[in-house]
């Protein structure tokens, strides 16, 4: 069980979610469902990676990690996580939160290709 699972499993047992029934009954197939935003970013992703905002030097997201976390709370989302360009530095600052789990959206590039590819990474752990 990865800390994903862990953390769900938490939750089922009420220790993470405000109304862990209404979450965990939705599917049809009478699997966990959870509510996660599963691609977002913060002030943590301080370079643009889109060409508009990097030519006019604007951040890719104005909101600090906290401020995410309470807006995706205040949105329905039973879990958080953020995915900034190439850092985790954001998602940290709340990664001791029950309902929170570190991602990050990597830049890296095929082999003899120019054009750059980002690659959303969910759960990440130390160990
Ligand atoms: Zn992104």
């Amino acid at each position: 069980m990865n800390k994903i699972e862990k953390k769900i499993a938490r939750s089922a047992n009420g220790a993470g979610l405000e109304d862990p029934q209404r979450s965990l009954t939705g599917s049809p197939s009478g699997e966990a469902t959870v509510k996660v935003d599963l691609h977002c970013h913060s002030t943590a992703s301080e370079v643009a990676k889109l060409g508009v905002q990097r030519a006019l030097a604007l951040p890719e997201c104005a909101t600090p990690p906290r401020e995410v976390y309470e807006l995706a709370k205040r949105r329905g989302m039973d879990f958080v996580t953020i995915t900034d360009h190439d850092t985790i530095a954001g998602v940290l600052e709340l990664a001791d939160l029950p309902d929170v789990f570190v991602s990050e959206e990597l830049t890296t590039w095929f082999r003899g290709e120019h054009q750059a590819v980002h690659v959303l990474c969910f759960g990440l752990d130390s160990g």
